[in-house]
C-alpha cells in the first residue's frame, strides 16, 4: 500500500503508504464541486420536461399569470445579483461572465426564433454568438479571481465591446440584411462597407456549416468551441479543484442548452437562469471553503474551530497535536517534502476513530475535538494515531541533485534512499472545575502538548 508523490521541479519524491486516504480526499475534491452544477442542470431539465404540465395545472392562478410576465426577465434578475455580488466581492470575472451570458441570452431570446427561419450568404449573429459565447467563458474563467478597476478588467471589458462592435459591423441581422452601423458607414464609406460585406460572406461559408441536424443553427466551429472549452475546463478543474472552474464547466453546458433549444418557449429562460445561479452558488461555495478551509491539507481551519468551540456542549476533550522537530525536517528534506507530510498527517488525521472534528490550527499544528469525551476516552483514540504516524513510512528519494548549498544537498544524498521519521506530539485536555471554558481547554491541552514535548516528544499526554 504505497503512494508515489510527485514533488513538483526539485525532482524529489515522496512515497507515502495511506493511499486510500489520499484517494478519498481526491475524489471528495474531485466530485463535490461538480454535484451543485450537475444537480441544478437536471433540475433545469426536468422543470422544461414537465413544463407544459406544470402551466396546465397552474393556469388558472392569477400569480402564475403575473409570474409568466416577468419570467423572460428572470436571467437579468439572476445575473443582476451576480453583478452586485461582483461588485462586493471585487471579482472581475463575475462581472465579465456575467456580461457575457446577459449579451447571448439578449441575442438567443430576441432573434432566435427569427434567425431560424433566415439564411443568408453572410455571418448570422447568432453564429457568431453561439462561436463567441464559449471562447468569453474560457477566457473569462481565468478571471475568477481577478479583482475589478485593474488594467486587466478594462482590457476584458474592451475585449467585449469590441465584439459587439465586431458582430454589428459584420453579422447579418435578422430584420434587415444589415445592422444600422453598417447602414451607416454604408452611406459614408460604401467601400469599406462592401468589404465588410465580402469577409461577412467569407465567415458565412466557414460558419454555414452546421453540426449535427438536431442542432442546425449551432455551427461547426462553434460546437469545436463549446466542447474544447469545457474540456479545458474540466482539465484546468481536475488540477486545481476549485470550485470555481467546475462551475464555469456548469455554467458553459447550461449556456449550451439554453441555445440549443430555441423553440421550446421556456428553454433559454430557465437555462440561462441556471447559469446565473451556477455562478452565484460557486461563488458563495469557493467563499466558504476560502474562509474554512485549509487549502494545503483540506481539513477545517481555524475559523472553523472557532465556531466549533463555541458550540461545545458539556462534555468534550480538546486535543492539540504538534509535528516534531518539522523545522529540521524542513531544513533536511525541503518546504515542499515539508508540505506532502503535512498533508500525509492531516490525511491520517481526517481519518481518526472516537468521532472527532479535526483542524489545521496553524503551521504544523492540529487539533481535534471529541465532543461527548472525556480526555481519557479521547486519549485512546489518539494513541491509535499517534502510532499510526510513527509507522507510517516516509520514504523521500532524490531523483537528482538538489539545488541549494553543497550542505544541504550533501544531506540529502545521504539520507537519499532513507525512510524519513515523522512523529507527533498530542496535549489532551477536558473541561473540569477549573477548566470552565473551551478557550480554558484549549489552552491546558496546549500547555500540556508543552510538556509532552519536554518530556522526550512522541507521545499523547493528558
Ligand atoms: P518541536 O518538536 O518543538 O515542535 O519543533 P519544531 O521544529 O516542529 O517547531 P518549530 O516551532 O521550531 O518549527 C515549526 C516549523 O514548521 C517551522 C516552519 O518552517 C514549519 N512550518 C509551518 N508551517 C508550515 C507549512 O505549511 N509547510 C511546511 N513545509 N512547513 C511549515
Ligand atoms: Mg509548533
Ligand atoms: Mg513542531
Amino acid at each position: 500500500m504505497s503512494l508515489t508523490l510527485k514533488l513538483g521541479k526539485r525532482g524529489c519524491f515522496a512515497k507515502v503508504s495511506h493511499r486510500k486516504a489520499n484517494i478519498l480526499f481526491s475524489f471528495k475534491r474531485t466530485i463535490y464541486p461538480l454535484i451543485l452544477p450537475v444537480l441544478l442542470i437536471v433540475i433545469s431539465a426536468v422543470t422544461l420536461w414537465n413544463w407544459p404540465s406544470l402551466i396546465n395545472k397552474a393556469k388558472n392562478i392569477s400569480e402564475i399569470k403575473a409570474f409568466m410576465v416577468i419570467l423572460p426577465l428572470m436571467p437579468y434578475i439572476i445575473f443582476s445579483a451576480v453583478v452586485l455580488m461582483g461588485w462586493r466581492y471585487n471579482n472581475a470575472g463575475l462581472i465579465l461572465t456575467c456580461l457575457t451570458l446577459a449579451l447571448a441570452y439578449f441575442l438567443f431570446s430576441h432573434y432566435g426564433s427569427l434567425a431560424l427561419q433566415q439564411k443568408s450568404a453572410g455571418l448570422s449573429i447568432l453564429e457568431a454568438g453561439a462561436f463567441l459565447l464559449p471562447v468569453n467563458l474560457a477566457i473569462f474563467s481565468m478571471m475568477a479571481k481577478r479583482r475589478i478597476f485593474t488594467t486587466f478588467f478594462v482590457v476584458c471589458l474592451l475585449l467585449l465591446g469590441l465584439q459587439i462592435v465586431a458582430v454589428f459591423l459584420l453579422c447579418r441581422w435578422p430584420n434587415s440584411a444589415h445592422s444600422p452601423l453598417w447602414t451607416g458607414i454604408h452611406n459614408i464609406f460604401p467601400q469599406m462597407a462592401d468589404t465588410l460585406s465580402q469577409v461577412s460572406t467569407r465567415l458565412g461559408s466557414w460558419f454555414h456549416e452546421s453540426g449535427p441536424a438536431a442542432l442546425n443553427h449551432i455551427s461547426l466551429p462553434a460546437l469545436f468551441a463549446f466542447s474544447g472549452t469545457l474540456l479545458f475546463l474540466l482539465i484546468r478543474f481536475l488540477f486545481t479543484h476549485d470550485a470555481i472552474q467546475a462551475g464555469f464547466a456548469g455554467i458553459l453546458v447550461a449556456s449550451f442548452l439554453g441555445i440549443s433549444d430555441l423553440q421550446t418557449f421556456p428553454a433559454a429562460i430557465i437555462y440561462f437562469s441556471a447559469a446565473g445561479l451556477i455562478l452565484i452558488i460557486t461563488t458563495i461555495e469557493s467563499s466558504y471553503f476560502m474562509a474554512y478551509v485549509d487549502e494545503l491539507t483540506g481539513l477545517q481551519g481555524r475559523r472553523s474551530m472557532n465556531e466549533t468551540l463555541i458550540n461545545l456542549g458539556h462534555k468534550y476533550a480538546i486535543a492539540m497535536i504538534d509535528v516534531d522537530h518539522f523545522k529540521k525536517f524542513n531544513d533536511t528534506y525541503g518546504h515542499k517534502t515539508g508540505d506532502q507530510v503535512l498533508k500525509m498527517i492531516a490525511g491520517q488525521l481526517d481519518k481518526i476513530t472516537g468521532s472527532a472534528k479535526t483542524f489545521r490550527y496553524g503551521g504544523e499544528e492540529f487539533a481535534a475535538i471529541f465532543p461527548g469525551k472525556s480526555a481519557e476516552e479521547a486519549w485512546r483514540h489518539l494513541e491509535k494515531y499517534r502510532q499510526d504516524i510513527a509507522t507510517t513510512p516516509f520514504i523521500v528519494r532524490s531523483k537528482q541533485r538538489r539545488k541549494g548549498n553543497s550542505k544541504s544537498r550533501g544531506k540529502l544524498k545521504a539520507f537519499g534512499q532513507k525512510q524519513a521519521r515523522v512523529t507527533v506530539s498530542i496535549g489532551v485536555a477536558a473541561p473540569d472545575k477549573k477548566l470552565t471554558t473551551p478557550e480554558k481547554v484549549l489552552k491546558s491541552a496546549d500547555k500540556i502538548l508543552y510538556k509532552a514535548k519536554k518530556s522526550g516528544r512522541n507521545r499523547v499526554m493528558v
